[in-house]
């Protein structure tokens, strides 16, 4: 499990709702965390929408988040010949671990 760093950070990236499955329908929610990106981003409440605003430093702690690693992502799905949208992406990609699969 991923360190945050803040406990209010902690709550809010570990969002539960008994109303709202999906952080995104729940406007209590403000934050959501990308593993595979390792990006912290606001949620931005469009109806239907998973949309959210990457955000570089925490709004409790005012600490820097870790940079994110989209375009390194990427890279390395192209490194491998594979597609951002393959239903058979290995699961290593769709969480941090790849992250620790490459140097
Ligand atoms: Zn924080
Ligand atoms: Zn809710």
């Amino acid at each position: 499990m991923t360190r945050h760093c803040c406990d209010a950070m902690d709550r809010q990236v570990n969002w539960h709702c008994d109303q709202h499955d999906d952080p995104y329908d729940c406007p209590d929610a403000f934050i959501d965390f990308e593993p595979r990106f390792q990006e912290y981003g606001l949620i931005v409440h469009d109806p239907g929408g998973h949309t959210y605003t990457c955000i570089n430093f925490c709004p409790w702690c005012g600490q820097r988040l870790p940079e994110s690693q989209r375009d390194r992502w990427f890279d390395e799905l192209e490194r491998r010949g594979l597609e951002p949208g393959d239903d058979d992406l290995p699961p290593e990609f769709r969480d941090d671990r790849w992250l620790r699969h490459s140097p």
